[in-house]
């Protein structure tokens, strides 16, 4: 008899692993095909916020300063501006993105998870998906397959999309800029995201609007992250990317299940992409148990709402410098404020929460 699975995951990426492990803790049945091989490497600005480490940790993958290096502040960067936090509670770490990876295969192997690499899928139907040319039949499938998902397009999800879409660069570096913080630099047309990672490398993301950006060039914008650049050498390969801001008006229909960036992403300042991936796979272990995707639906939509906001806020400020001076400036004056705000970002904090810091925020900006 061939190739039988309860669950038929397209994508071996975070999201796609994390629906594996959380589904066969569940008893359920579950085979992962991705195009690539692992450890899969992909731009990212590789931090691990405190709530992506609690998530992998219900995962049964367990992060430690081994696996990269910790940090507890962040740091907002704007010409002559300069402001700082601590996050709150426990700390976060820079970790690459392949060391991540290799980890969470190892979990869904010790699962039980069938994994089938160089396999991409190139088609579903009703009762079963199209991997490496042969056709797998299955009761589920979840669709893991990133920000450009063909599982989405497949499954007729993709015509309640709204985006909006930035290009990554990344780079590593053999050089040890920070200790313990990551830093986030605004330009006039450029961001840059900066992670320390283990071994002395650090990771620098440039984010535009321009998908012409080259990186040699928009680094100039920021002259001294390029002059303590200017010795290192790079120590993994270039690789671009994009980055979206998307909302999906569905994430499943029929016997098709979206998650992770293929059900809708934050846009990459955030640094909640993989967290809420996470989560997603957790509820969506229950959903596929009891077959109640609605459920799913309905999870799925309150996880993406506080990290939907940050990522409009942080746009804004992207958008429009001099409002963005005023706020980094007001940041800087009132350290508990920004202190107020990583919590409404990276904790479990009602939504009042958020809306009297932002009102706070606005005030401040307006008394400033
Ligand atoms: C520049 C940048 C910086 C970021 N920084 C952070 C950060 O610091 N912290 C954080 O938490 N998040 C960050 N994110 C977000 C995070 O990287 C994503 O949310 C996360 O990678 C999404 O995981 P995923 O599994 O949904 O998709 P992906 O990681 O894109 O994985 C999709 C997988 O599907 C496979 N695939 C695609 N099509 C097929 C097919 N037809 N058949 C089989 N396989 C297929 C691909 O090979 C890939 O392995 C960042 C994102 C960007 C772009």
């Amino acid at each position: 008899m061939g190739h039988t699975t309860d669950v038929l995951v397209i994508g071996g990426g975070p999201a796609g692993l994390a629906a594996a492990i959380a589904a066969r803790r569940k008893g359920i049945s579950v085979t992962v095909a991705d195009g690539a091989r692992p450890p899969i490497d992909k731009a990212c600005g590789e931090g691990l916020l405190p709530g992506t480490l609690a998530a992998l940790r219900e995962l049964g993958i367990s992060i430690s300063s081994n696996d990269g290096q910790v940090f507890r502040r962040i740091r907002f960067i704007d010409g002559g501006i300069s402001a700082e936090a601590q996050f709150p509670g426990e700390s976060s770490i820079g970790v690459r993105r392949t060391v991540l990876h290799r980890k969470m295969v190892e979990r869904a192997e010790e699962s039980g998870v069938e994994l089938l690499w160089n396999s991409p899928v190139t088609g579903i139907s009703r009762r079963c998906a199209i991997v490496g040319g042969k056709a797998i039949p299955t009761k589920w499938v979840v669709g893991a397959d990133g920000v450009h998902s063909r599982g989405r397009r497949w499954s007729g999800l993709d015509s309640g999309v709204h985006c909006e879409v930035r290009f990554a660069q990344r780079r590593h570096y053999r050089a040890r800029l920070l200790t313990d913080c990551v830093e986030v630099y605004w330009g006039r047309k450029i961001q840059a995201y900066v992670t320390p990672l283990a071994n002395e490398e650090t990771c620098v993301v440039l984010i535009s609007r321009d998908p012409a950006m080259r990186f040699e060039e928009a680094l100039r914008e920021f002259p001294g992250l390029a002059a303590s650049l200017s010795n290192a050498k790079l120590s993994s390969v270039q690789r671009g990317t994009v980055t979206a801001t998307c909302k999906l008006d569905r994430v499943y229909r029929g016997n098709v299940a979206l998650i992770g960036d293929a059900s809708g992403s934050v846009d990459a300042i955030t640094g909640e992409g993989l967290e809420l991936g996470f989560r997603q796979a957790l509820v969506l272990a229950g959903a596929l148990e009891t077959g109640e995707l609605e459920k799913y639906q309905a999870a799925h939509r309150k996880l993406a709402r506080r990290p939907q906001a940050m990522a409009r806020l942080l746009l804004l400020l992207d958008r429009f410098a001099p409002l963005r001076k005023r706020v980094l400036q007001g940041l800087a004056r009132d350290p508990d404020l920004f202190t107020r705000l990583l919590a409404a970002h990276v904790k479990e904090t009602s939504s009042a929460f958020l809306a009297e810091t932002i009102a706070y925020l606005g005030w401040r900006l307006i008394t400033g």
